[in-house]
């Protein structure tokens, strides 16, 4: 099949593209590089020996997606392509709608005009809200995000679905990522963040290299069994993986469907340090501060359904996240540049 990963030279656009050329498909990236590194691409096709097809766009710019489209005739479209930093989705609301409905917008009116019938979309677990019992299941409610980045991604569901219900030719596909850690086994390609990390992995794989003094845990007075707050990391290529299986899925299956790609299995922000420092041997220096504001105590996925359905199942450990983090961190102390 010939896809196109909108947002593709990003960390889990890079890690779908390996895993998707790896089983033969033909890789079409458009990105604009605003969140990710030109050199990702030389990487990729180190990894896959042969070439990409690349184009540098702004996936809302219409007259740029529009020629792109016309010209490659995608079978399926994958849509990583948005801005995801929470906390700057609440200091710049604006430019987060503004972007990441846009995007979705641009491509499915450009899929309209080029008779593309297939898409994928990259959403995430923020859906789920504040409220609902864990696990999440595919099925609950939607809504009460704390933040604007959580609503992008509730928005964009929705516009999907009404896209799907009103063309019946269309096949959308919504996967639903928990935490996305790790990196391909090479150590060619990982999680690259700009400027301070958020997350916590990358935040303790910078800490571990030198790069950061130390790492700030977010409150230790959770109700949680060691205080800190738990949460379902995944593998990144058992996440591309899911990718692989959605796009088999999309077409074969015309309509709107959603699965949780997660592992069902959380680990504390206290034993994510304990697995990161056994894989790679180095003692992460850690300091207690306060809780950081919308931040669950804990949530995990009910993944049954991507394994009934898509035929998918994480399978990747804690030890295998936290060994290939680390061998992509070292072997670029400082990420891509
Ligand atoms: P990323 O920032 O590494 O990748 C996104 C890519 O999209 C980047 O390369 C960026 O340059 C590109 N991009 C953004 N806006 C664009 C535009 N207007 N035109 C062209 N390119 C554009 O992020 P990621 O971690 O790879 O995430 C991919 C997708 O998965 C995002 O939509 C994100 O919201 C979603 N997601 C990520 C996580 C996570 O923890 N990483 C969890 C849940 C969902
Ligand atoms: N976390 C932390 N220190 C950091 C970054 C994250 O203690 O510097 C905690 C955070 O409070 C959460 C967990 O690590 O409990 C995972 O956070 P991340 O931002 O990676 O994912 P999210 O919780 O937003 O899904």
């Amino acid at each position: 099949m010939k896809i196109l990963l909108a947002g593709g030279a990003g960390y889990i656009g890079s890690h779908t593209a390996v895993e998707l050329a790896q089983k033969g498909h033909e890789i079409i990236i458009v990105d604009n590089y605003s969140n990710s590194s030109k050199k990702v691409i030389d990487r990729i096709e180190k990894i896959i020996s042969r070439p990409l097809e690349v184009f540098e766009a702004d996936i809302k710019d219409k007259e740029s997606m529009q020629p792109i489209m016309k010209e490659t005739k995608p079978d399926c479209i994958i849509h990583l392509a948005g801005l995801k930093a929470v906390g700057e989705s609440i200091e710049n609301p604006v430019e987060y709608y503004r972007n990441n409905i846009d995007t979705t917008l641009t491509l499915l009116e450009c899929m309209k005009e080029s008779s593309v019938k297939r898409i994928v979309f990259s959403s995430s677990a923020t859906v789920y809200g504040e409220e609902n019992p864990i696990p999440y299941v595919e099925t609950m409610k939607k809504g009460n995000c704390s933040n604007p980045y959580g609503w992008t991604k509730y928005m964009m569901e929705q516009i999907l679905e009404d896209a799907a219900c009103a063309d019946k030719e269309l096949s959308v596909v919504i996967l639903r990522y928990f935490n996305p850690i790790g990196a391909h086994i090479s150590g060619e390609i990982g999680e690259d963040p700009q400027g301070v990390p958020n997350n916590l992995m990358p935040y303790i794989a910078q800490t571990a290299v030198g790069r950061r003094e130390h790492l700030t845990i977010f409150g230790n007075d959770y109700p949680t069994k060691d205080g800190t707050c738990r949460r379902d990391y995944i593998h990144v290529m058992d996440l591309a993986n899911g990718h692989l299986k959605a796009v088999e899925y999309a077409e074969n299956n015309k309509g709107f469907d959603v699965f949780n790609l997660g592992t069902g299995e959380p680990y504390s922000v206290l034993e994510m340090i304990n697995a990161f420092e056994k894989a790679s041997g180095v003692k992460i220096k850690y300091e207690f501060g306060n809780r950081r504001a919308g931040d669950l105590p804990e949530y995990w996925a009910d993944s049954k359904k991507a394994q009934e359905i898509l035929g998918w199942k994480a399978v990747r450990t804690i030890e295998d996240m936290c060994r290939d983090t680390w061998n992509w961190q070292k072997n670029n102390p400082v990420g891509y540049a």
